[in-house]
């Protein structure tokens, strides 16, 4: 199940005043919040709404650029995690006018400094796994996407620096090493370009099969066996 909700002060006082709880409240009073729900925004949440989202097993999705186009403030569950899956989402289209989620990833990071005032929360780590792993997981598929790992399908996002003029080489993560993530979340714009279809319907378009089958065999045998490696 999916909805919105307490996206702003409006609606939680409008809730107060119509059914006597807070929106999530009410949701819980109803049976709607659990494993199989993700409810949109969450910006306007006391403890005990985000206890009550834990408690349920719901999921969130954080919609960073509408909350900042209609004004409704950054989302308190961000801050206060407790365990709740957080997955980027991009609201809808009047609501944010494009649908690009790696836009989205560099406004939820800009929106968490500017909203605790200080410069190194929005960790990129921390909103790459929001914009992958745990919007798979709020939908119920980080079994089969949103990581790279043996087993789940390879879905992969090549970004190429050199077409981004602004691209931050020397962003400095939290060890002070460049961070090639943290540079990705802060110029989105231009290396967004690079999305492409590579493999649609199993067939390679930019890739002669029987040759990649022969590359790869050859790459096989150059790799130990792990397990025997293992076992030994
Ligand atoms: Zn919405």
């Amino acid at each position: 199940m999916h909805t919105h909700s307490s996206e702003t002060i409006w609606e939680v006082e409008e809730s107060l005043r119509q059914f006597g709880r807070c929106p999530i409240e009410e949701l819980y009073n109803r049976g709607i919040p659990g494993p199989c729900t993700v409810v949109a925004h969450c910006v306007w949440l006391d403890d005990r709404e985000i206890e009550l989202l834990a408690r349920s097993g719901t999921s969130v999705a954080h919609c960073p650029c509408s909350n900042m186009k209609l004004s409704s403030g950054p989302a308190r569950v961000i801050t206060r995690r407790k365990g709740i899956t957080v997955g980027l989402g991009s609201d809808c289209e009047k609501e944010n006018n494009n649908l690009d989620l790696l836009e989205e990833m560099k406004f939820a990071s800009l929106l968490q400094m500017v909203s605790t005032l200080d410069p190194t929360t929005g960790d990129p780590w921390d909103i790459l796994t929001m914009a992958t792993l745990e919007g798979a997981r709020a939908l119920g598929l980080d079994v089969v996407t949103g990581s790279l790992e043996v087993g789940k399908q390879a879905d992969i996002v090549t970004c190429c620096e050199d077409l981004a003029p602004a691209f931050p080489r020397d962003q400095p993560g939290k060890d002070g090493q460049p961070d090639p993530i943290g540079g990705l979340i802060a110029a989105p714009g231009d290396l967004a370009a690079q999305h492409r279809v590579l493999v649609p319907q199993r067939q390679h378009l930019r890739v002669f099969r029987p040759a990649a089958a022969q590359h790869g065999s050859r790459l096989l045998d150059q790799i130990p066996d792990q397990r025997g490696d293992d076992r030994q």
